[in-house]
């Protein structure tokens, strides 16, 4: 069983990319920036947010992070977006999800320029996906195949099994997976919480894909020998013994589950930090765009 290593690799695309900005900066090309919103003080947002906000700092990347407080009308934070969008020095624009009840998050994707929409969460983003052209994909998605990449993890011809069809996940990845490329050309079986055989899918699956929020979820008796397994799950479960009160968890029974695996990504330090390696990976395809080597 190998262990991809999404700490390791998280940093190898940092490293490269604090070169290749270094080489900007000596060149006086425009550097890339990233502006983050964050809406309220929800604990895993703040976390998330300084992850991001502290891989800029050390990639030679500009941030700009901007509070605000949870009960801020809707339309101000439209208003702050469009903003931004206007703002030549502005690459990539994030709005960490998710917001408070009152605050459309589908408005909110939708009114950040698809030019700066580099957690690829905007309809036009995901159209050119689906269709194949240059876009920016989705992070976690964009995370899991530089993670393949990296190990050169085989995917033609394989079966993946991705369970979970969120917008920012599931449905992303089982698109990705599919596309005549490498990393792709999977055939894949998207599961959901309405799928009657669960189980029998897993078993089927090459490559396997949890994306569900539910900690431990995947069995070993829902793996066959030799599977590539990836966890996109995190779910903070109590835990006293811990300084902070809680454990993070996969959708994965890792112990039981790893064994019969031929790659497999722990948590943390799986897709997690690959996640916040895509998003810069984007955000620095923009400035491109913006200003060519
Ligand atoms: P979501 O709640 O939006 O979607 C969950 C999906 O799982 C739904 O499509 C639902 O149909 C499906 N599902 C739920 N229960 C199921 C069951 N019993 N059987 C089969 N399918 C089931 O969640 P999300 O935003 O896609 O996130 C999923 C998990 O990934 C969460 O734990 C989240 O915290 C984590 N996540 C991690 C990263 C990262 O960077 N590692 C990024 C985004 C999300």
């Amino acid at each position: 069983m190998q262990m991809l290593d999404g700490k390791l690799v998280s940093q190898a695309v940092k490293d490269d990319l604090k070169e290749k900005v270094a080489t900007r900066a000596a060149a006086g090309k425009k550097l890339p920036h990233l502006a983050a919103i964050l809406v309220g003080n929800n604990g895993a947002s703040e976390t998330y947010v300084a992850s991001k906000v502290k891989s800029c700092a050390e990639t030679g990347f500009g941030s700009t992070l901007i509070r605000l407080d949870s009960d801020v009308p809707e339309e101000e934070l439209l208003m702050k977006i469009k903003e931004l969008n206007d703002d030549f020095n502005i690459d990539g624009i994030l709005v960490q999800l998710p917001l408070p009840k009152h605050i459309s998050e589908q408005k909110v994707i939708e009114t950040i320029a698809a030019s700066k929409d580099v957690d690829g969460f905007h309809p036009e983003s995901v159209g050119r996906m689906v269709q194949g052209l240059p876009a920016f994909f989705p992070a976690t998605p964009y995370g899991i195949l530089l993670l393949l990449e990296h190990y050169k993890v085989e995917t033609k011809g394989k079966h993946a099994v991705v369970i979970g069809r969120s917008n920012i996940v599931g449905r992303p990845i089982s698109i990705l997976l599919n596309r005549n490329d490498y990393p792709g050309n999977c055939t894949v079986t998207v599961c959901h919480s309405h799928t009657p055989n669960l189980k029998e899918i897993c078993l089927q699956g090459d490559i396997i894909v949890a994306a569900l929020g539910r900690p431990e979820f995947l069995k070993a008796d829902m793996v066959k020998e030799g599977a590539v397994v990836i966890d996109v799950g995190i779910t903070r479960v109590a835990d006293p013994s811990k300084k902070s009160g809680f454990a993070i968890k996969g959708d994965v029974d890792f112990n039981q589950v790893a064994p019969k695996c031929s790659f497999i990504t722990p948590v943390p330090g799986g897709v997690g930090p690959m996640t916040i390696a895509a998003l810069m990976m984007n955000t620095f395809k923009s400035c491109l765009a913006k200003d060519p080597d």
